[in-house]
């Protein structure tokens, strides 16, 4: 694979997958949220400064058979235009085919074209080489700034990388990012290395656990998975979150963590509610002592200061699932306990990441994400990438 930064694309088209899976209003197919398409303009941006030509190419939403007027990147195109100075964005009705061809053909430096929604095929998804092989010859190099579904090995993320020369493979600027930082903290990582895994399920994370078990140096669980960790031991949990069948899992992750020297902490005490709810009554209790009838939804204060200590003491920290139910205000004490301890900890050097699904939210809704070291974008992505997993979208660009 060749630099991005310091690649020349003059002269060249340069064909982008580019995630622009962004959401539209239903009626009038407005885009109510372009952080997706903002992160990846820089890419364009130098591409089109060193005097070569774009094509971005992308999939929206879960289109089933064919095309459909809801799924249309032509939805997209005047935006695009917008965020980009006003330059014209030329669009391909279909993205492979006569129209898709003479457009790219045509294409002068400085120009921008955007081909029609790749999952419009089966091929995409399916990962077929000859869909692939269409694709990759409208460019004559190919750019990977999909970082969202880098973990799928599609026509447009992955299958296309072997009809292009591996110095004309590269990551653009957002999938450099998410690498970068994953990297750091995964096969990089300062110690103390401090793992926040938190988050509804013992089961989504249990890959996750496993596989820092062989990095970090302490790991802390909370939110709802916790539970299951408490009453595995015997602990009195009340209506708590809890996934019986995962009491040998959460047994066993205590156990190899002993064996390897990391700590494991659970939270010492928690918020508890009498119901599922925003207006439920509260209390707090030790969380291996919740009375029947009453559940844990947020870590409360002995816990959060237990945390924070690690946190604190910690020169990398990856963060992963919120404290608590953060989304209703009563249980979202802990959560911005967290965030606030992890922006404390950054300003005074640690390298933060906080990826996969809601603590990304979190971050957001609290107004931290500029605090922090790296937010991902890649939900499920950065998860796999967690989890040990060779992503399928990396591994195409290094080749
Ligand atoms: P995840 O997608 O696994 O990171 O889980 C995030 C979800 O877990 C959020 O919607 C939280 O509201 C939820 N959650 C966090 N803590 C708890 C808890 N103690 N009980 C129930 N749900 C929780």
């Amino acid at each position: 694979m060749s630099k991005f930064s310091s690649y020349n694309f003059a002269g060249q088209k340069a064909l982008i997958r580019v995630d622009f899976n962004v959401p539209l209003d239903k009626q009038t197919f407005a885009i109510t949220d372009d952080t997706r398409m903002k992160a990846t303009i820089p890419t364009i941006k130098k591409i089109l400064k060193d005097g070569g030509s774009v094509i971005l190419m992308s999939h929206l939403g879960r289109p089933k058979e064919g095309p459909e007027e809801k799924y249309s990147l032509k939805h997209l195109v005047k935006h695009l235009s917008e965020l980009l100075g006003g330059i014209t964005v030329k669009f391909a009705t279909d993205c492979i085919g006569a129209d898709a061809s003479e457009l790219a053909a045509g294409l002068q430096p400085g120009e921008v074209l955007l081909l029609e929604n790749l999952r419009f095929y089966k091929q995409e998804e399916k990962g077929d080489e000859a869909f692939a092989e269409k694709l990759s010859k409208l460019g004559d190099v190919w750019v990977n700034d999909a970082f969202g579904t880098a973990h799928r090995a599609h026509a447009s993320t992955a299958v296309i990388a072997k009809f292009f020369a591996p110095e004309k493979r590269l990551f653009g600027y957002v999938m450099e990012g998410e690498v970068n930082a994953a990297e750091q903290v995964l096969h990089n990582a300062q110690k103390p290395f401090v793992a926040i895994i938190g988050g509804a399920k013992v089961s989504d994370k249990i890959l996750i656990i496993e596989n820092l078990l062989e990095r970090a140096t302490d790991i802390i669980i909370g939110g709802g998975m916790a539970y299951t960790f408490f009453k595995a031991q015997n602990g009195q949990i009340g209506k708590s979150l809890c996934e019986e069948d995962r009491f040998e899992t959460a047994l066993s992750l205590l156990k190899k963590a002993e064996a390897k020297g990391v700590c494991i902490h659970l939270p010492s005490d928690s918020v508890i509610a009498d119901n599922f709810a925003a207006d439920a009554n509260t209390s707090t209790a030790p969380s291996n002592n919740i009375p029947d009838g009453w559940m844990g939804l947020d870590i409360a204060e002995n816990a959060c200061g237990q945390f924070i200590n690690v946190i604190k003491q910690s020169k990398t920290i990856l963060w992963n699932g919120p404290m608590g139910v953060f989304e209703m205000e009563k249980f979202q004490h802990g959560t911005k306990a967290i965030a606030t301890a992890v922006a404390e900890a950054t300003q005074n050097g640690a390298f933060s990441l906080v990826g996969g699904g809601d603590s990304v939210a979190a971050v957001n809704q609290f107004g931290f994400a500029d605090k922090v070291s790296y937010v991902s974008t890649g939900g499920g992505a950065m998860l796999e990438y967690f989890e040990g997993k060779e992503l399928p979208g990396i591994a195409a660009v290094k080749g």
